[in-house]
C-alpha cells in the first residue's frame, strides 16, 4: 500500500485534529507517491487559514522552526527533515479576462482542486478526520496516471487563457513523467500558444529547463514544437529543421540530429548546461548553410557564429549572463576541435592547444563531441569512437606531462616588467605570447627555468637586455 511518509503528515494531522480543522496533502506530492517518485517538496492544504496552520505544526515540531510567512499569498512554509513543506488556505480563484491575476478569495476543498492545472496534480489525501488516508480524486487523476496522460480537470481553453504557463507545465510534466496529453487539451494548448507571450522569460525558461533535465528531453520539445509553443521563445530551433537538396545532395536534418545529440547528453549527465550546449552546438548551421559545387554542403564558421548566437539567445530570454553563458558559448566554440583532431593525425601540439583552451571543461567537451557522432553507419561510428578514445589517452599523457588544463604561465608580465625594466607595453605582450606559443608547440617545456631562457633570447630580438 502506497502511503505518505513524511514525518511531518502525522504532527499536522494531530494539529490538524485538536483545531478541529481539515488538512489535506494535495498536488505534486500525491501524484508522486503513486507514481514511487521522491517529490522535492510537500504541499499541504488547509480549510481555513494556512499560515495560522504552518505555525501550530512548526511549534509543534519545535520551537526552534522558523516558518516563512507570505501574508500576500496566504501561504507559509518551513523546511523540516531536509524538506520544503508548504501551507495554503483552500482558496477559490477567478480570473477576468483584463487581467492575469486571479481574483482569490477562501474556499473549499473542492474549489481549491478546481483551481489546479491537471487532473493528476489535482488529487489530495485527508490527514486527519474519518476519511484520513483514502484518496480523493473528482477529476479521474488516478486512472490518466495509470494512462500515462495529461489533462486539464476543467475546460482547457480557460484553464490555459486564465495562466499560459500552464502550457509549458503540461508539456513539462509530460516530459518529466514520459506522459502523453491527451487531444483535447493538447488542441487547447495549439489554439492558445500565442498567450505564451504574456508570460515572463524566466518563468517560461524555468520550466524549459526541466523539460530539458528530464529523461529524454526530445519528448518535450517535440511536444513543445507541434504544439507551437516553441516558436515564441526559441525559434532558432526551428530553423534547423528541414533537409535541403541541391544536385541530389542532400545534408542532413540539424534538428533531428540536435534532438539526438542531446538525448544522448541528457542519458549520461545532468549538468543543466552541458545539455543547453549540445541543444545549442549546431544552431548556426541555418545562417552559415552554403552549396558549393565542388564539395556540396558546408557550414563554415558555424561554430562561431554560433557561440554568438548563444549570447543574443541567453539575453532574449533572460538567462544568466555569466559563467554559464561563458561555458556554453566555450562548448559551442569549440565543438569542432576534438573530432578535427581524430580526423588528422594526432600531433602533441593539436592537444595541448585544445588542453589549453578548453582547460577543466575538457571533459565535457569530450562528452559533447563523441554524442554529436550521430551516423547511422556503424563502421564510420566505430572509427570515430575509436579516434576519440585515442584523443582521450593522449589528452591524459600531455596533461600528465605539460599541466595545461589550468595553466599558468611560468613567467608572468611582471616578471618580465622587472627583469627588463619596462612598464606596462607591446613588448611584454610579445614576450608573453612567444613564451606561450613555445609551450604549446613543444619547443620548450613547461616550467620556469626553460621559459626564463626563452625569454632572454625573445627579449634579445627587441634589443633588450636584462638591468
Ligand atoms: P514539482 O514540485 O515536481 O515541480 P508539483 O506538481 O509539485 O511538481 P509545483 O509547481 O510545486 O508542482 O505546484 C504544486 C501544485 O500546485 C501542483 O501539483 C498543482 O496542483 C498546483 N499548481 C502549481 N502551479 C499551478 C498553476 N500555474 N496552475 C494551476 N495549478 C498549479
Ligand atoms: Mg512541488
Amino acid at each position: 500500500m502506497k502511503q505518505l511518509t513524511h514525518p511531518v503528515y502525522e504532527i499536522a494531522s494531530q494539529v490538524a485534529d485538536e483545531l478541529g480543522i481539515s488538512a489535506y496533502a494535495v498536488g505534486g506530492v500525491v501524484r508522486d507517491m503513486f507514481l514511487g517518485r521522491k517529490s522535492k517538496d510537500i504541499d499541504i492544504v488547509v480549510v481555513g487559514s494556512g499560515i495560522a496552520f504552518a505555525q501550530a505544526v512548526a511549534k509543534a515540531i519545535s520551537p526552534h522552526i522558523e516558518v516563512s510567512v507570505f501574508k500576500n499569498f496566504g501561504t507559509a512554509r518551513f523546511r523540516y527533515e531536509n524538506t520544503e513543506v508548504e501551507f495554503v488556505g483552500a482558496r477559490k480563484e477567478s480570473y477576468r479576462a483584463d487581467s492575469r491575476k486571479p481574483v482569490v478569495e477562501d474556499g473549499t476543498l473542492q474549489d481549491d482542486l478546481n483551481r489546479r492545472d491537471f487532473t493528476v496534480n489535482a488529487l489530495a489525501i485527508p490527514l486527519n478526520g474519518p476519511e484520513k488516508g483514502q484518496v480523493i480524486d473528482c477529476f479521474g487523476g488516478l486512472q490518466d496516471m495509470n494512462d500515462k496522460l495529461i489533462r486539464t480537470p476543467l475546460d482547457p481553453d480557460i484553464t490555459f487563457s486564465d495562466d499560459p504557463l500552464r502550457m509549458m507545465r503540461a508539456v513539462r510534466f509530460a516530459s518529466q513523467l514520459g506522459f502523453s496529453i491527451v487531444p483535447e487539451t493538447f488542441e487547447a494548448i495549439q489554439r492558445n500558444a500565442a498567450r505564451l507571450e504574456i508570460i515572463s522569460k524566466e518563468r517560461i525558461v524555468d520550466e524549459f529547463n526541466k523539460i530539458l533535465l528530464s529523461p529524454q528531453p526530445s519528448w518535450g520539445i517535440n511536444l513543445l514544437k507541434d504544439a507551437g509553443l516553441l516558436q515564441y521563445f526559441l525559434p532558432e530551433l526551428l530553423n534547423l529543421q528541414g533537409v535541403e537538396v541541391v544536385n541530389g545532395r542532400g545534408h542532413k536534418d540539424n534538428y533531428l540530429h540536435t534532438l539526438e545529440v542531446v538525448d544522448k547528453i541528457a542519458r549520461v549527465s545532468n549538468n543543466l548546461w552541458l545539455i543547453w550546449a549540445a541543444l545549442l552546438h549546431d544552431i548556426a548551421k541555418p545562417v552559415t548553410k552554403r552549396y558549393d559545387e565542388k564539395i556540396g554542403w558546408t557550414f563554415h564558421s558555424h561554430e562561431f557564429v554560433g557561440s554568438k548566437m548563444v549570447g543574443k539567445i541567453f539575453n532574449r530570454l533572460k538567462m544568466p549572463a555569466n559563467e554559464k553563458l561563458k561555458y556554453v558559448q566555450k562548448l559551442v566554440l569549440l565543438h569542432l576541435r576534438p573530432i578535427a583532431l581524430v580526423e588528422d593525425i594526432i600531433t602533441d601540439s593539436a592537444v595541448r592547444r585544445l588542453l589549453f583552451d578548453a582547460g577543466d571543461d575538457i571533459d565535457d567537451l569530450m562528452m559533447l563531441c563523441e554524442a554529436d557522432v550521430t551516423s547511422k553507419n556503424p563502421e564510420k561510428v566505430k572509427r570515430f569512437m575509436a579516434n576519440f578514445a585515442k584523443v582521450r589517452k593522449k589528452l591524459e599523457d600531455i596533461e600528465e606531462k605539460d599541466r595545461l588544463r589550468n595553466w599558468q604561465p611560468p613567467i608572468d608580465g611582471l616578471e618580465i616588467m622587472e627583469t627588463f625594466g619596462l612598464g606596462p607595453s607591446r613588448e611584454v605582450g610579445i614576450i608573453k605570447t612567444a613564451i606561450r606559443e613555445a609551450i604549446l608547440d613543444g619547443v620548450i617545456g613547461n616550467n620556469h627555468d626553460e621559459a626564463y631562457q626563452l625569454m632572454l633570447t625573445e627579449a634579445a630580438k627587441l634589443g633588450l637586455q636584462p638591468r
